[in-house]
């Protein structure tokens, strides 16, 4: 096991479900001194085997590590959690508040910045569970850092809400990207495929997934703003994938890493949540736009309605 004494520092990528953060996350992972892991908010659902608690949208997907192990039975969770000294059937590392009780956080945070989240969350009980599943998810990064020797750790927990609590436990440590996709094209992968099912019956399906990637952007516009500019980059996914070199340079400079190659290295990998795709072996970081061809006429007046407004915010016309 390789050692080292500097803390590592998290890259997390925050960004709507299907926006390709799993691609992105393999691809960071697979540079000397990265290392990826995934979902990191979801181990313990994976620790216990449970989709509820792991936040899985599909409930047939097995919770395994990528290796194809456990996550209890993964030679690099198993020394991780054994370096971390804690128990991950146990220890919560996923949000768990009350909706008044994150909105509090939210609140301090966007008003006056993660030290004064801090302050706010401190002085209730459950903001200090809040705070708890930050604490316990630097514990895991100090690990895994000791135990792969890896400067930096990519997260892509996506949740712009868990970004803003790791960021109020320890701002220093923590570096933003921001992904952003064409909010059709997001809508278009989950209504598709085993997604189609698990929305609620009455409103279309169209309707839900735009409104929920529209809610999701909208956070990330709003609480990204209390990053610096120089610990943040926003990605497209279109870019990414028409001229991934170029945007990995960006990336890399706002780390102030040496340099960053957008490969997709065959090795073996210990990532746990993203896309079925973590589980399928990536040559190429290619782009899909599928919803161009598929989407009908009312799924597109559908989004219309319900996120056309932000998606051209966000430039997508
Ligand atoms: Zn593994």
């Amino acid at each position: 096991m390789a050692e080292r004494h500097e803390l590592p520092t998290v890259v997390f990528v925050a960004g709507a479900s299907r926006s390709g953060s799993t691609v992105l996350d393999i691809a960071l992972g697979s540079n000397p001194d990265f290392v990826s892991v995934g979902e990191l908010r979801r181990l313990q659902g994976y620790a216990r085997r449970d989709h509820e608690l792991s936040g899985a949208r599909s409930t047939t997907s097995e919770l395994r590590c990528t290796c194809g192990a456990w996550v209890d039975e993964c030679p690099l969770w198993l020394s991780v959690e054994r370096e971390a000294g804690l128990s991950f059937r146990e220890t919560p590392f996923k949000s768990s508040g009350t909706v008044a009780c994150r909105r509090a956080v939210q609140a301090a945070y966007l008003i006056a910045g993660p030290r004064a989240a801090y302050a706010a969350a401190v002085s209730t009980r459950c903001g200090k569970r809040e705070l708890a599943v930050a604490r316990n998810c630097f514990r895991v990064y100090d690990a895994i850092g000791a135990v792969t020797g890896s400067r930096y750790i990519v997260d892509s927990s996506k949740s712009i809400y868990h970004y803003a609590l790791l960021r109020s436990h320890d701002a220093r440590r923590v570096r933003l990207i921001l992904l952003a996709r064409d909010g059709r094209a997001v809508t278009h992968s989950m209504i598709r495929g085993d997604r189609a099912t698990h929305w609620p019956a009455g409103t279309p399906p169209a309707t839900q997934a735009a409104r929920d990637w529209a809610r999701q952007t909208r956070s990330m516009r709003l609480l990204s703003r209390r990053t610096p500019s120089s610990e943040k980059v926003t990605l497209r996914y279109e870019e990414l994938c028409s001229d991934p070199a170029r945007e990995f340079e960006r990336i890399a400079r706002m780390l102030g890493a040496p340099s960053l190659e957008p490969q997709l290295a065959p090795d073996v990998r210990h990532n746990i949540g993203g896309s079925p795709s973590r589980l399928e072996r990536h040559t190429e970081i290619r782009l899909d736009e599928r919803w161009r061809d598929d989407l009908s006429e009312s799924d597109l007046a559908m989004f219309e309605r319900a996120a056309g407004a932000t998606n051209r915010r966000m430039g997508y016309c």
